[in-house]
Formats: C-alpha cells, sequence, structure tokens
C-alpha cells in the first residue's frame, strides 16, 4: 500500500473479506453510502497512526520495524526483535494511547463547538462523533488483557516481571482464547454474527502468538552452529551457470557459496541461478549473476539473533568464521532443526 518513515505497509487479505461483508450485511441502511465510505476510510488511518504509534516507540529502544499490516481488528507492527518486557510495556501501550489521544482531541472540539450535549447525546450522521467514539472503542478494545491485543502483550510484560517468559505467554494467549470463547458466544446469542468474525481474529491471534513465543524459546540460547548444514556443495567463480543449474539438480541444496580459492566471494541462491539463466543464458559466468552482499553469521551468535538476519536475507546466510566458512543456516534447515528440538531431540 505504500510505505511511511521507511517502513511497508500492507493490508490483510482478509480486510478484503471485512469490507465485502460490510457491504453485504449494510451496517446502517439509512445512511449514504458517501459517508460510510468517509467513515471507514477515517477509521483505516487511525488504525494505521495506532501502528505507528507502536513502531515510533519500538524505534526509540533501537527496534526496527519491518512492516505494518493491516488487520480487519487493528494491525500489527512486526519488529525486527522480540523486545524485553519493558520494553514490551511501552511500546504495546503506545498504539492504544494515540487512539485515546485522538478521541480526546475530537471530545474536545465537539464540547467546544457544539457543547458537551453532543458528545453525550451522538447521532449517526455526524462523522467527528462517531469518529471520537471509533477511537475510543478501538483504545478499549486493544487494551482488553489477552492476546493478540496490545493489551495482552502489556499484561505478559507485567508478568514476566514475576514469572517467566513462557508462564507469561502461556496466560496472556489463555486469557485471550477465554474472550475469544466470550465474543463468540454472546455474538450467537445477540445474533450479532460479524462479531463472530472477531472472535475468530482474537483466536487465531492468540494460537499465532503462543507458536511465535515458542520459536523464540526453542532458539534462545543455542548457537547456530548447532542447526548449521555442514555437508554442502560450493561452485567456484569460474564455473557457468549451465553448471550450476547441474548442482541445483543433482543435489537438495539451493543456495550455492561462491569460492575464489577458499575464499567465498559470493552466493548464488536458486533465484538468482533462474534470473541469470533467463536473462543472459546457460553459458554466462556465475560471478555475475551471484549476491555479493550475501549475509553472514557467526557461529557462537544466538539462533535467536541469527533468525532475524536470515528472515531479512531470504531463505540462506552463511556461517563464517572471520574469513572461514562453517556452514550454511537456511530456513529449510532452521525449521527441521525446531522440529527435532521440540520433540526433546539433542545435538
Ligand atoms: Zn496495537
Amino acid at each position: 500500500m505504500g510505505s511511511v518513515f521507511g517502513v511497508p505497509i500492507r493490508l490483510h487479505f482478509t480486510f478484503l473479506l471485512l469490507l465485502v461483508l460490510l457491504t453485504v450485511f449494510g451496517l446502517n441502511g439509512s445512511e449514504s453510502g458517501v459517508m460510510q465510505a468517509l467513515y471507514l476510510a477515517m477509521l483505516f488511518l487511525s488504525v494505521l497512526l495506532h501502528e505507528i504509534g507502536h513502531a515510533a516507540v519500538s524505534t526509540r529502544f533501537g527496534i526496527r520495524t519491518i512492516e505494518i499490516i493491516v488487520f480487519p481488528i487493528g494491525g500489527v507492527a512486526r519488529l525486527e526483535r522480540q523486545p524485553k518486557p519493558t520494553e514490551e510495556f511501552w511500546i504495546a501501550l503506545a498504539g492504544p494511547m494515540v487512539n485515546l489521544a485522538i478521541a480526546a482531541a475530537l471530545f474536545v472540539y465537539i464540547g467546544n463547538t457544539r457543547g458537551i450535549g453532543a458528545i453525550l447525546q451522538p447521532t449517526d450522521d455526524n462523522l467527528t462523533e462517531r469518529l471520537a467514539y471509533g477511537n475510543l472503542a478501538l483504545a478499549i478494545f486493544n487494551m482488553l488483557p489477552a492476546f493478540p491485543m496490545d493489551g495482552g502483550r502489556v499484561l505478559r510484560s507485567v508478568i514476566a516481571r514475576f514469572r517467566s517468559e513462557a508462564d507469561a505467554t502461556r496466560i496472556a494467549a489463555a486469557s485471550g482464547r477465554i474472550l475469544a470463547m466470550g465474543l463468540a458466544i454472546y455474538a450467537i446469542v445477540s445474533g450479532q454474527y460479524l462479531m463472530l468474525f472477531i472472535a475468530f481474529f482474537v483466536y487465531l491471534g492468540a494460537a499465532q502468538e503462543t507458536i511465535a513465543t515458542t520459536g523464540r524459546m526453542l532458539t534462545q540460547g543455542v548457537p547456530v552452529r548447532s542447526a548449521m548444514v555442514t555437508d554442502f556443495r560450493t561452485l567456484a567463480h569460474g564455473q557457468t551457470i549451465r553448471e550450476a543449474a547441474d548442482l541445483l539438480l543433482a543435489t537438495s541444496q539451493q543456495d550455492f557459496p561462491v569460492m575464489l580459492g577458499d575464499q567465498v566471494i559470493g552466493l548464488l541462491s536458486r533465484n538468482l541461478l533462474l534470473r541469470g539463466l533467463a536473462a543472459s543464458g546457460p553459458e554466462a559466468y556465475i560471478a555475475g549473476v551471484m549476491d555479493r552482499a550475501f549475509s553472514r553469521v557467526g557461529p557462537d551468535v544466538d539462533l535467536a539473533e541469527a533468525v532475524p538476519v536470515l528472515a531479512r536475507s531470504g531463505s540462506c546466510a552463511l556461517v563464517m568464521d572471520g574469513d572461514k566458512l562453517l556452514g550454511l543456516l537456511t530456513t529449510e534447515n532452521l525449521s527441521e532443526f525446531l522440529v527435532l528440538k521440540q520433540m526433546g531431540f539433542q545435538k
């Protein structure tokens, strides 16, 4: 959708689903379509500002925001690394505070222009009032102490002061599931089926958060060297794309370090190989298409810190001790490592 301060902003496909649902059910038959569209656009902007609030505070803690994804029930600012509990507390709080500030500013404006009465007796056709209440609702909903809401993160960071992070996550996720159940039951009893949709997302979000935390705990304190590929093939810098393609077929490897003597000078991924093949044909040299600015990690770096590096670089990072190539860290191998570790396998 574009970017703000260099942070890409994406719409989750379910957001479109919500728009379709809203059109089908019709939020309020008496309203003009233009007003409705304007209100939704302004609400969307409020959600975006909420996420930018998270991103701004995490930047203050030196954590880069990889992207902002907007879901129907709010957004997610994906951070480069998991913040520490105190950092998480402030980052999570920042979003709802933005909505609270917007609501407060709008209420003050309404109070000044049309008197307190206008705030207490809102009408459906007034955009400013609806937006003020909409932002208040966003702030309150997001402060519910359950995953995946911001309130759940605040709760986790507070519990993490007394208990382990695993316990804190479990409690926040459990309250997320309970909230989702409660919402679902209420939706069915009251006939507000749109709320069923929200309940579904809350449940999904709580589960996702648990998985992310489990992944983090499985990788924390584990050196990169125990999850790397040590049995791999390399290419010499004078080889052609044809020879690289042969090796791609003959092995299950997808990323090949390119060597000049015993020095690594590049990394040829499957994608780059195919692109080179399409652009220059099979007889071109791989040195012309390989990635010279490949990602590298040290063998003793914590796996939890290496995963974001891997995520940024694509599917493969080279494990190097100084200039010496020791192995490959690939997403495929990493997931195998995690499955084995979860089953209690120790190397
Ligand atoms: Zn938030």
